[in-house]
This record gives structure tokens, C-alpha cells and sequence, in this order.
């Protein structure tokens, strides 16, 4: 018997991908081009992870967080509800790798943790305007994230800034 999706929750399950080291759930559809998995619903892009926490617990908070720090996750184990400060200060708190490299770097006003939970609130259609007076940035700085002109280093592999020189 073919499975059939019925429900967005299950449209976004059929295409994710266990990884067996971390339990995350990655997302293998389209992206928002920053890192978190988008569906349609309602002729809405939603963010995959916020279409897994709303069908777990039945609504959609301002902003849903991964503990795992994988944008593409969409194991509901691993999403809580935050706003953008509890998500940055989630992160501050679990002092990543690459936090010291990214702030020391003169070039970089945000941290990599800032940049992070813009991308997130963009995803989830939060205004540009209130992220920059958030985060004390101009709302240019907030189009080049969104934009991928800037911090594009945030979302790359490795997640260091290019001239790092860690090993
Ligand atoms: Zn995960």
C-alpha cells in the first residue's frame, strides 16, 4: 500500500530523513535558501519545523526553536516555542563553537546565534522592521541576511566566518 500524505505534518515527514547519530529529522525538500525546510499549506510557505509543532501541539507559537541547532530538523523532539531573545539566548547559552570567532570578527556586528534566529523569525514571516530594532540593526542588514548577502558564512557547513582560522 502507497502512503499517501494527507495532512502538511505528513507531507513534511514523507520527505525527511532520519540522521542516526543526532536523531534529527532532516528536511530533503525545497528550503527557504537559508536553512529551514518550507512547505505550502493554504498557498502559505511555512516553515517544515513549525508545521511538525503545530501538529504536535495543536498551535503555532511566535517562533519555534530547534535544541538541536538544525534548521532542516523536523523531529518535534527536538522544537520548542521561544521568541527570537529565547532562542539567542538559548544558543548564548549552550556557547557554540564559532561564537568567539564570529563576534570577535570586526566585520561581523551580529553573532552567529543573532543571525540564526533572524533567518528563523524570517522564516516565519516576522517584519523586517522589528527584527532590525530587535537586534539594533538597519533593516538593510536585515534584507541582506534574508537576502543571503551577507553572514552567508552562518549557513554554511562548517558555520565559521571565512577567515577563521580554527582548526
Ligand atoms: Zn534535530
Amino acid at each position: 500500500m502507497q502512503l499517501i500524505a494527507t495532512t502538511p505534518a505528513e507531507r513534511v515527514l514523507l520527505r525527511c530523513v532520519e540522521d542516526p547519530l543526532t536523531g534529527c529529522l532532516e528536511w530533503l525538500g525545497c528550503y527557504s535558501g537559508r536553512g529551514h525546510g518550507q512547505i505550502s499549506v493554504g498557498g502559505k510557505m511555512i516553515g517544515t519545523h513549525v508545521v511538525i509543532f503545530e501538529s504536535i501541539h495543536g498551535y503555532r507559537p511566535p517562533m519555534v526553536c530547534h535544541s538541536c541547532d538544525n534548521p532542516p530538523c523536523c523531529n518535534g523532539a527536538h522544537l520548542f516555542p521561544g521568541t527570537a531573545k529565547v532562542n539567542t539566548a538559548d544558543m548564548w547559552a549552550k556557547k557554540r563553537q564559532g561564537l568567539a570567532v564570529g563576534e570577535n570578527h570586526p566585520a561581523n556586528r551580529l553573532s552567529r546565534e543573532q543571525v540564526i534566529a533572524i533567518d528563523c523569525s524570517l522564516g516565519q514571516g516576522v517584519a523586517v522592521k522589528l527584527l532590525a530594532q530587535q537586534n539594533s540593526v538597519s533593516t538593510s542588514c536585515i534584507y541582506d541576511i534574508k537576502n543571503g548577502k551577507r553572514y552567508k558564512w552562518v549557513f554554511q557547513s562548517d558555520g565559521q566566518p571565512p577567515n577563521h582560522d580554527v582548526s
